[in-house]
């Protein structure tokens, strides 16, 4: 079975690896000049499914609102003329009430504990050193499984004819295969969009620094998040990685200097000598939101068309489970775990 995963993030590249492991030959498409460069590398590496907590809340629509009046809050609004922020903002509003966060947070905790519990395996089997998890995670499938990856491949396309995908259009010409698993990020809808599937995923930008450890300096020895101005934090080996902020702005990568404001002041009250915060390296990307929170899983409108996208601000958390999910629905297997609340019409 000829399978393409369209994305090298840690969701592609984990969703290739189980149906490597499966016995599907799998191709990866990344548009990138090497693997999870995206948000799978900017993010604050916290797999913790504690931190399940629905972002569409009650309290989130004053914080767009502040954020609208000039306000420094931790969920941030731009209006722009993207009509699909409107169309995405109108979704994720009606999820703000407290009977639909309670709901979506049990539904993201149950998808995240069955994840860590896949990771935990994964990790096993593979012998992959924690730290090192980008590293290891990202390449095991290549050395072992022979899964075949395209870099600097552009997906512009798919084509579909009936309720089939008949192949993908990419820069480096048509591509065919019996099976397609979408796997873009913040990429999934415009092609999604392009055989009349309407994702609902859009970026929720999120700033992320990193900073070389102090030799010497009391830097945390285990990851947490400051829940009010969503800065995360966690070592990764010789370093501290911080991130804060979710930012409804489209698809924009910028940043200025001001935009880690609230991650300086708060490593330098919590942390003051963990690290040289004079030498840190910055960078912005974009969290695949879906307006409830959890990720998209299976199948949409065709009957090839496999979805593993909108794993928003989770998705290291999420990725062992949902690619499993979806190697095991494409190799007719029962997923472990109940799909409610996953799907694409939920
Ligand atoms: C600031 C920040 C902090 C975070 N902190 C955490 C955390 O602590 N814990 C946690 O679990 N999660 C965290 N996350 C979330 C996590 O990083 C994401 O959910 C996850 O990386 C999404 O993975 P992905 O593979 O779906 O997307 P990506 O990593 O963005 O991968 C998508 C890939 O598709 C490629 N692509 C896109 N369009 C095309 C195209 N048309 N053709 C070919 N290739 C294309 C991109 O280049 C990219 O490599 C954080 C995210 C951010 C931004």
């Amino acid at each position: 079975m000829k399978t393409l995963v369209l994305g090298g993030g840690v969701v592609g590249v984990t969703t290739a690896y189980f149906l490597a492991k499966a016995g599907h030959e799998v191709t990866i498409l990344e548009e990138k000049d090497g693997l999870g460069l995206e948000a799978s590398s900017g993010n604050a590496g916290i797999i913790a499914p504690g931190h399940s907590f629905a972002w569409a809340s009650p309290r989130a629509p004053r914080m767009l609102w502040d954020s609208l009046r000039g306000g420094e809050t931790a969920i941030r609004l731009r209006l722009g003329s993207d009509v699909h922020l409107y169309t995405w903002g109108l979704r994720f509003l009606r999820e703000c009430t407290a009977d639909r966060a309670r709901r979506n947070t049990l539904i993201k905790l149950r998808l995240c504990q069955y994840s860590q519990s896949v990771m935990n395996d994964l990790v096993r089997a593979e012998q992959i050193e924690y730290h090192a998890i980008t590293r290891g995670a990202l390449y095991l499938y290549r050395e072992k499984l022979g899964v075949a990856v395209r870099l600097g491949t552009r997906v512009t396309a798919l084509r579909g004819y009936a309720d089939r995908i008949d192949a993908a259009l990419t820069s480096d010409g048509e591509m065919r295969a019996d099976n397609y698993v979408l796997a873009l990020g913040v990429g999934a809808p415009s092609v999604a969009r392009t055989v009349g599937v309407s994702l609902p995923v859009y970026p929720a930008k999120g700033y992320s620094s990193t900073f070389p450890l102090k030799p010497g300096g009391r830097a945390p020895l285990v990851p947490g998040v400051d829940e009010k101005w969503l800065v995360g934090w966690s070592r990764l080996g010789d370093r501290l990685r911080l991130t804060s902020t979710a930012e409804f702005a489209g698809y924009d990568w910028g940043w200025t200097p001001r935009d880690f404001n609230n991650i300086l002041k708060l490593a330098r009250d919590l942390f003051p000598d963990a690290a040289d915060y004079d030498r840190g390296e910055y960078r912005a990307c974009l969290r695949p939101m879906t307006p409830d929170g959890p990720p998209i899983l299976g199948l949409g409108r065709h009957r090839n068309l496999f979805l593993n996208a909108g794993h928003g601000h989770m998705g290291w958390t999420m990725a062992c489970g949902t690619a499993r999910i979806v190697a095991d629905l494409m190799t007719g297997r029962m997923p472990a775990l109940d799909l409610e609340g996953l799907t694409f019409r939920r």
